[in-house]
């Protein structure tokens, strides 16, 4: 067995964090009260090639697999998850739909735009009544002519607001559904019957947004089903093809946060003195923090070997990916417990950024696949054959 990161994986390890030590963490607070990245900021991720770190490099991506995409992800959300979602949707659900499964057309016309960040990619799944039961779409697509028309609603889409072009999922043969009868779309903010909606008020995740999308008789033409008419009725399975690197990714995303929870908390225990000592001397906090340490580190393992395995055998880690997501999201929620309690009544106050950090984390436990879906795929799994 080599643990070793390869060569070309740590250099771009080693840009991001001197990006993030230099150009992210100055400005991560004001990134949460004004609840905006700036867009000179944008720009440089855009150079530094961070919207096309998953897209092939015939398609102007970096192409630098799973294992490097998560590795970036981790430096990016040790501090602020949100610059992690930016470029997300662009790498994950917003992209590998077209790169899975796309028609060479529809690569050639989108990827590279993804890849550059000159476009927002996004997927809209979920609706009102679809959310984990994500077969219940009701948004219909009907072929009129040589156009789709697309109605309905979708909630809850990261990015929507900034989006250029959403996989969204739609009901082509309701007697079939998520067998052979929702179909993938890509449909462009400039097609008529499109709209941008609420932008949602959340609990955390402050500088990047979630929206409704609306389709309201929203004509597409008709090639834009993703992989052409030979996918109609197949964008269930699309949809299913995504979601085992996001799974991945999202744990990535959480091992980021709980390792920079820990240094935080190192910090904080060491000079922080009470009954005349630093506190990192109670053996009571010493346990949080071997405890904090020891679950990073499991995690941590296993995210790099079930993403290695990704890149090695293609889409096949589907139960990995989802154990990865319940264990590094769970995980990371009860280290972000953990500094909150370390820093006392300062942990629960806005100056410190382990605040942000307990809040933002909650939300890696629901979407892309609640705990609780996470479980019911890995049960699924083992109970095959
Ligand atoms: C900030 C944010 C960003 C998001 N971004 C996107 C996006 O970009 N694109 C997109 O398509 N979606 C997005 N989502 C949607 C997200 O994936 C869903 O919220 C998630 O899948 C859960 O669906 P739900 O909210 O409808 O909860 P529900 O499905 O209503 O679940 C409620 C509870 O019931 C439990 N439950 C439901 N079914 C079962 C079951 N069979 N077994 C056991 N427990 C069950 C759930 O685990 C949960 O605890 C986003 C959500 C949020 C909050």
């Amino acid at each position: 067995m080599d643990f070793e990161i390869p060569e070309n994986l740590r250099l771009m390890t080693d840009t991001v964090r001197r990006f993030v030590k230099k150009d992210l963490e100055p400005i991560s607070q004001q990134v949460e009260d004004e609840d905006r990245i700036p867009e000179e900021v944008v720009q440089t991720m855009r150079e530094l090639g961070l919207f096309g770190l998953s897209i092939p490099e015939e398609y102007d991506g970096l192409g630098i697999g799973t294992l490097g995409e998560c590795l970036v992800y981790e430096e990016l959300s040790a501090v602020n998850a949100c610059f992690r979602t930016r470029i997300g949707t662009n790498n994950g659900i917003g992209s590998q739909g077209i790169v899975i499964d796309g028609t060479t057309e529809q690569k050639e016309k989108y990827l590279p735009k993804l890849a550059s960040g000159e476009w927002i990619g996004v997927f809209a799944l979920t609706e009102p009544e679809a959310g984990s039961d994500a077969a219940n779409v009701q948004t219909t697509a009907e072929l009129k002519g040589d156009k789709w028309v697309l109605n309905g609603r979708k909630h809850f889409i990261t990015n929507g607001d900034i989006a250029d072009v959403s996989t969204v999922f739609a009901v082509t043969d309701k007697s079939k559904r998520a067998k052979g009868g929702i179909t993938a779309f890509l449909v462009e903010k400039t097609d008529p019957g499109f709209f941008v909606g609420t932008i949602e008020r959340k609990m955390g995740m402050r500088g990047s947004h979630t929206c409704e999308l609306i389709f309201d008789n929203c004509e597409i033409p008709r090639d834009r089903i993703i992989g052409g008419d030979a996918n109609l009725g197949l964008g269930f399975r699309t949809a299913m093809k995504t979601l085992d690197k996001g799974r991945l990714t999202m744990g990535a995303s959480a091992v980021g946060s709980a390792q920079k929870l820990l240094e935080l908390s190192l910090d904080y225990a060491k000079q922080r003195v009470q009954f005349g000592k630093p506190i990192c001397e109670f053996q009571a906090v010493q346990i949080m923090l071997a405890d904090m340490a020891t679950q990073i580190y499991a995690g941590r393992q296993m995210l790099h070997h079930a993403a290695w395995l990704r890149d090695k055998r293609g889409t096949a880690v589907i139960k990995e990916a989802s154990m990865v997501k319940l264990f590094c999201t769970e995980m990371a929620n009860r280290v972000a417990d953990m500094a909150v309690q370390i820093h006392g009544g300062m942990g629960y106050m806005k100056d410190f950024p382990v605040e942000r950090f307990y809040r933002d984390l909650r939300l890696t436990r629901i979407y892309e696949g609640t705990s609780e879906i996470q479980r019911n795929v890995i049960a699924r799994e083992l109970l095959k054959g």
